[in-house]
């Protein structure tokens, strides 16, 4: 007759928590309560008026017939529609459930509340007003077509959750045929990050990006967007693998994205991972062993992200790896992509760019890694926490700065 409460905040162990208390015998329970449940009723975000509507006056200028003025103002001037409208501070973030997390191909309902809270991020950190969009298909023309069409209404895109190799194409075709940035966060944001986390990581080592020898692990929207971004940053010595192995020119079953990465040699992970110095990970649980650490170049550099179960837990490590990171919060080094995507979009709507170019997102993570200095530069401390408000703020400036530098920058 006594109450028991469990705090199941864990969310990974939250069903195995409600489960053994079930089978604690003469245990009966009487309710379940979630407080990750809980939040989600009804919703994440809403929208708000940012003026009053309290008199008729207020109507007759917020409404018709006082708009109808805007409206031909912007008719006659259409880049009016950043200074007039929700435009300048607005971004659609446009899924179509096929790759939601972790989780796989969940369908647009599913993928609601991953993008309800992405819009939170954006605002929280950036000020951004970021807008959910599920789409009900996964065709890749009619993705195209759809985010065509809705496109007046925003300043930017973030393409969320959208499967390789498809999230490839739905992009390049929309940086295209749209003038508003477009950006899938899976890729650059992910890029961005491990960028900024390997620059600290090498800085710590006293090895540089352009002689080190890098191991891709997964090579689907994050991989190959990581080993495009650490090329451009100066890597000469980039090997992908994927489920089958090195990404070897013997293969011929490498779509057009992985060619471009093919290498000469051939073979599997741990042939892939002898004399290497970093080990990037965005595959799948557990496929790297620690033999295969043992087997890497002195002071390496392990970033085990696949979420939420990385590639190797970091209590396998040796302690003589130089700097390990992972995806998650509970280890030292989490590689967030949130460090990257509100200051990013922060940036590029303050200086109305028609596009991300490859410098913006290289200062980006040049500017998140810039906030860990020396003294505080460390094996456990080479990114910034998620909730250092300097961040938003330093990739919003420098993003800004390569828009203008590159000339894609409107105002
Ligand atoms: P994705 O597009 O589905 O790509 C997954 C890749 O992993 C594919 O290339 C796949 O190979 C490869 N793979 C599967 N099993 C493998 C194995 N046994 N050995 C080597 N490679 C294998 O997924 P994604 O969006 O790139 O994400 C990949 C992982 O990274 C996920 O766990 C995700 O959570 C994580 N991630 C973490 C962060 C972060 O921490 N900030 C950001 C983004 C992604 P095939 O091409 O042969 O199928
Ligand atoms: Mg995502």
């Amino acid at each position: 007759k006594r109450e028991l409460t469990v705090d199941a905040s864990s969310t990974e162990h939250a069903e195995q928590i409600v489960a053994a208390v079930k089978a604690i015998p003469d245990v009966k329970v009487l309710k379940i309560s979630d407080r990750t449940f809980d939040l989600h009723r009804q919703g994440k975000i809403s929208i708000e008026s940012r003026i009053p509507l309290a008199s008729q006056s207020d109507l007759a200028m917020a409404y018709t017939p006082g708009v109808g003025r805007i409206c031909k103002a912007i008719a006659d001037e259409p880049e009016k529609v950043f200074s007039l409208t929700i435009k300048n501070n607005t971004v659609a973030i446009v899924t179509d459930g096929s790759a939601v997390l972790g989780l796989g191909n969940l369908g647009p309902e599913a993928a609601l509340p991953v993008m309800e809270g992405k819009a939170m991020l954006f605002k929280e950190f950036a000020g951004v007003d970021a807008f959910p969009i599920c789409l009900a298909t996964q065709d890749t023309e009619a993705i195209i077509a759809t985010v065509k069409n809705i496109a007046p209404v925003f300043g930017g895109v973030n393409l969320e959750d959208i499967s390789a190799p498809r999230c490839f194409e739905v992009e390049r075709r929309l940086r295209e045929e749209l003038d508003i940035p477009v950006f899938h966060d899976d890729q650059h944001g992910t890029a961005i990050v491990s960028l900024a986390a390997l620059i600290n990581a090498l800085k710590f080592t006293a090895k540089s990006i352009e002689a080190v020898k890098i191991v891709i692990n997964g090579a689907g929207a994050a991989g190959i967007a990581i080993a495009y971004l650490l090329k451009k940053a100066g890597a000469q010595d980039i090997w992908l693998c994927d489920s089958k192995g090195i990404l070897s020119k013997k293969r011929d079953d490498l779509n057009p994205e992985k060619q471009v990465f093919a290498v000469e040699a051939s073979g599997n992970l741990a042939d892939a991972m002898k004399g290497a110095d970093v080990f990037l990970g965005v595959s799948v649980p557990g496929v790297l062993t620690p033999e295969m650490v043992k087997t890497m170049a002195k002071d390496p550099i392990v970033f085990a992200m696949a979420n939420p179960i990385p590639e190797i837990q970091p209590e396998l490590i040796d302690s003589d790896v130089a700097v390990v990171a992972t995806g998650r919060s509970d280890y030292p080094n989490q590689i967030n992509n949130v460090l990257a995507f509100p200051g990013l979009f922060r940036g590029a709507l303050d200086c109305r760019a028609k596009v991300l170019t490859d410098n913006m997102y290289l200062e980006a993570a040049k500017a998140i890694a810039s906030l860990i200095t020396p003294p505080s530069l460390a094996r456990d401390n080479i990114v910034p926490s998620v909730f250092d408000s300097r961040v938003a703020t330093a990739v919003a400036s420098a993003v800004q700065f390569a828009a203008r530098k590159d000339g894609v920058a409107r105002q």
